[in-house]
């Protein structure tokens, strides 16, 4: 599966837009992030192999921030704001 990369300048455009103010970390306070990685975080731990042989691991497509001070991870659903980055190209 391949997932198109959103970087800081698309978080920060979509953020404006769905109108979220406040982007400091909940655990330390500051807003130092970087965008560690767009990924699908397993919801199961076992895959599944399905009836044609292929091997399914069901999962959440997800971008993931982290704090630069703390270490902290901010996880999003990737597919809001893929949609929304589709819909609005800079
Ligand atoms: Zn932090």
């Amino acid at each position: 599966m391949s997932l198109r990369s959103i970087g800081g300048d698309d978080l920060a455009r979509f953020h404006e837009a769905r109108g979220v103010k406040d982007i400091s970390c909940s655990r330390c306070g500051t807003s130092n992030w970087q965008i560690e990685s767009v990924d699908v975080v397993p919801a199961s731990a076992i895959p599944e192999l399905t009836a044609d042989g292929t091997v399914r691991a069901p999962g959440f497509k997800t971008l993931i921030l982290g704090c630069k001070n703390c270490a902290n991870l901010w996880l999003m659903a990737y597919e809001p704001i893929a949609e929304w980055l589709e819909e609005h190209p800079a």
